[in-house]
């Protein structure tokens, strides 16, 4: 995939192009218009540009795929109907835009040298830090390839069907500076989580940086003296913001000692024992997990499990030099993984799309309606399309699909 797209930046705009909002169709050229120019066609016809812009085909509800069609203006549901429209932008799955609920974009920048790399590709080698490999390599990058890195991930992002991300974001204020930068104008909901610049507590420092960030977020309480991280959890939740970090990623940790910082969420748990999901249950903490890029170091998660003790999942990337920040990827990547444990097809993607809300005290299932924000996408696959049924055939293969629309508050991007 990435050969084909040689010549190109990792995480440019690729086949994709922004359609500006419906509302100013009417007054462009064809060179800028969705559809495509007709010989004979006068320049502004009402019929050829609409004020509403649709997508049809069958669109994803609680209870699975339905026939229907959706038309949205200036990124606002205007219409929800049965049945297809022939008149439609695109045509295909049509299902809300789904939250990334964990990613390092930082390391973005590190995805083509990383393939080079031919150290240890161990997670300690690799992500402890101060001194694996990402951490040297992000103490020596400069500014702009760091915030284009990020940038150029986060319009992956936007044009695969994202529309909101949490991050855990290292370096300090330099870093949580980076990606607000970098995430400036992409339309994209952000929850972004600053860490100190060192291993260690400083009121000072973290006051500056919860001023610029929605909370705090470590790698782990093993790389950590565990008072001084009770006085930054007690720091950011003090303040009114999340506290979370990475918990038995690569060993058991102790659940004990992780539940008493009193995190928001908790990160991976892919080495935890029934015991700990238990405990974080009762607790009622929400797990984000990254089953793409666990599976690079051989790790899986348990989703079925967790799911089974009751425990909110919601679905993540990871680093973005690792494994790109593409959800459709880690549905897979968690189906393949979860379906022997019994998990269904729709639980999977409400871990994908509805997953993140329990954290971020947002109500509501998976449902399109009139006047709603249209935060949606588009996945164009004829075999997914037909199947009897299409969420577990879309679970099942949609890694590689194509995602042909994806429209947000930020506007509209269709495949060419
Ligand atoms: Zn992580």
């Amino acid at each position: 995939m990435q050969g084909r797209r040689a010549g190109r930046q990792e995480g440019d705009d690729g086949p994709f192009r922004p359609l500006l909002p419906s509302c100013l169709s009417a007054f462009l050229p064809f060179s800028l218009s969705p559809f495509p120019p007709g010989a004979a066609q006068p320049l502004y016809p009402a019929r050829r540009f609409p004020a509403v812009q649709y997508v049809s085909g069958k669109l994803l509800t609680e209870e699975g795929f339905v026939s229907g069609h959706l038309g949205f203006e200036d990124g606002i549901i205007r219409e929800v109907g049965k049945g297809p429209r022939r008149d439609a932008l695109a045509k295909g799955l049509v299902l809300p835009l789904m939250f990334n609920a964990h990613t390092h974009l930082g390391d973005s920048f590190l995805r083509r040298r990383f393939r080079g790399f031919r150290g240890e590709r161990s997670i300690p080698a690799l992500f402890a830090p101060p001194s694996g490999f990402k951490h040297r390599e992000l103490r020596r990058a400069s500014r702009r390839a760091l915030v284009g890195g990020i940038r150029n991930a986060l319009l992956e992002m936007r044009r695969t069907g994202t529309g909101g991300f949490c991050d855990f974001r290292e370096g300090g204020l330099p870093g949580l500076a980076a990606m607000n930068d970098a995430r400036c104008g992409t339309g994209l909901r952000g929850i972004v989580m600053g860490r100190p610049a060192g291993l260690g507590y400083d009121r000072e420092e973290v006051d500056a940086l919860l001023k610029v960030c929605d909370g705090i977020a470590v790698s782990a309480i093993t790389d950590w003296e565990y008072p001084e991280l009770q006085k930054l959890a007690s720091h950011a939740l003090g303040a009114g913001k999340l506290f979370s970090l990475h918990a038995s990623e690569v060993f058991r940790e102790s659940i004990d000692k992780v539940l008493d910082l009193r995190p928001s969420f908790l990160v991976h748990l892919t080495k935890a024992e029934e015991f700990d999901y238990e405990r974080v249950a009762v607790a009622g903490i929400p797990v984000a997990v990254c089953p793409a890029a666990n599976a690079f170091f051989g790790l899986r998660p348990r989703i079925d499990l967790m799911r089974r003790f009751g425990i909110d999942v919601a679905l993540g990337t990871d680093n973005g030099m690792i494994s790109p920040p593409r959800m459709l990827a880690a549905v897979q990547a968690g189906w393949e993984i979860s379906r022997q444990g019994g998990l269904r097809p729709m639980e999977m993607l409400r871990c994908a799309l509805t997953g993140f809300r329990k954290i971020l005290n947002v109500p509501g299932g998976i449902s399109f309606k009139e006047g709603a924000p249209a935060d949606l996408f588009v996945v164009d696959d004829p075999g997914m399309y037909r199947a009897r049924d299409p969420a577990a055939a879309l679970v099942a293969r949609c890694g590689a699909a194509a995602v042909s629309l994806a429209s947000s508050r930020s506007g509209v991007w269709k495949e060419r």
